[in-house]
């Protein structure tokens, strides 16, 4: 029996990889999580939603008597931004007690401590009561384009629970909101800019829009963890020059809705009271996720994590949105926690770290949750 890598020997050979996206590539990282989980008997299939954006489903096998656990997350990172690295950021460097480099909070060393747990676990060569299913998903960062690929090619299975491993400092998070990104253009009719009574000024539609949606109202409750649903206009564009009446602009909207909340609903209102003159087109279209502490499951996570943490858990939400918004709708909404190595203030920063001690932890707890989870 070839031994196992460690979770952080599994880090930081995959935050070596450059899975920037854009454009993604995600092959590569793909391939070599594919082979370690096949080398150890673990069945891999492997879905494309583009050519070399590669998302696997993993699966190691139990009796079946339960649907299975599924680990959930995204291989793929954001760019490194303007700001100048001190290390390198595909290095992996440890630098007191921290492993450094793009994606290694978020979400490699997640991605990396399940795969280690089931290595290990294949290692045993016990049947567990229930599968443990693995979703390694591409192109999480732009949408979760890989996890909503899977879904639609019902590449996922089933599965009783789901526990998605991003950053959380491995505490127990409930839920996150939806959101839907937005970018709207309006079109008018150029003249010279001497002689504006001849066209059609399409900066004013879209300023009288930018300004009316300052007082949007999404007409809900706020959440009681979550908070309230929020909406921005993060860009705008528009025109050629300034001399001319501009005959095209375009805005973006970045809303964070709640669990529940019908996105088509929220589309078809926002086209409704923006008016006919905005055309509007959806970039990002995913749900909010929520479970209640009350669910069984989720009371047993607590109890295995009050031990490990030395402290009462609390009922806590993510400002982020996950593969979770793909992959628990998919599964039927079981309950689902999002739970993992790094500080979710790393994410997507300059000198991105994660601490080696959670990564560490982070194995632990799947394996505790696994065992529990397929009585192994
Ligand atoms: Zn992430």
């Amino acid at each position: 029996m070839p031994s196992v890598p460690s979770a952080l020997e599994i880090t930081q050979d995959i935050v070596r990889m450059d899975t920037r996206n854009p454009p993604g590539h995600e092959i590569e990282c793909a391939n070599y999580l594919g082979d370690l989980l096949s080398d150890a008997g673990i069945e891999v299939n492997s879905y494309e939603f583009a050519d070399n954006r590669t998302s696997l489903v993993a699966r190691l096998k139990g009796r079946g008597g339960k649907p299975p656990l599924c680990f959930g997350g995204h291989i793929d990172v954001v760019p490194l931004g303007t700001k100048e690295w001190s290390f390198d950021p595909f290095g992996a460097e440890i630098v007191d007690g921290k492993l450094y480099g793009r994606g290694s909070t978020d979400m490699k060393a997640g991605i990396a401590a399940f795969v280690h747990t089931a290595l290990m676990l294949a290692g045993e060569g016990k049947r567990g009561e229930a599968d443990i299913v693995m979703a390694i998903c591409a192109g999480e960062e732009s949408g979760c384009e890989g996890s909503f690929y899977l879904s639609d090619v019902g590449a996922l299975g089933e599965a009783g629970a789901v526990v998605i491993c991003e950053p959380t400092s491995n505490y127990p998070v409930l839920g996150h909101k939806g959101a839907l990104w937005l970018r709207v253009e309006t079109k008018g009719v150029t003249a010279h800019g001497s002689m504006p009574e001849h066209g059609e000024n399409a900066i004013y539609k879209a300023a009288r829009s930018v300004s009316k949606l300052e007082d949007f109202d999404f007409n809900i409750a706020p959440h009681d963890l979550l908070g309230g649903a929020t909406l921005n206009v993060g860009m705008i564009s528009g025109g050629l020059n300034l001399n001319s009446v501009p005959d095209h602009s375009e805005f973006t909207i970045d809303m964070r809705i709640l669990p529940g909340q019908d996105r088509d609903n929220v589309l078809s209102g926002i086209e409704s009271y923006l008016g006919a003159d905005n055309k509007v087109h959806s970039l990002v279209n995913v749900n909010g996720v929520y479970t209640p502490h009350t669910d069984p499951w989720v009371q047993e996570v607590y109890d295995v994590m009050g031990g490990i943490l030395s402290e009462r858990i609390e009922p806590r939400g993510a400002p982020y949105f996950t593969d979770a918004s793909a992959l628990t709708p998919a599964y039927g909404n079981p309950p689902t926690i999002i739970l993992g190595p790094g500080e979710m203030k790393m994410a997507h920063q300059t000198d991105e770290y994660c601490p080696v001690a959670h990564i560490e932890q982070a194995a632990e707890i799947y394996e505790i949750l696994a065992r529990r989870w397929c009585a192994l």
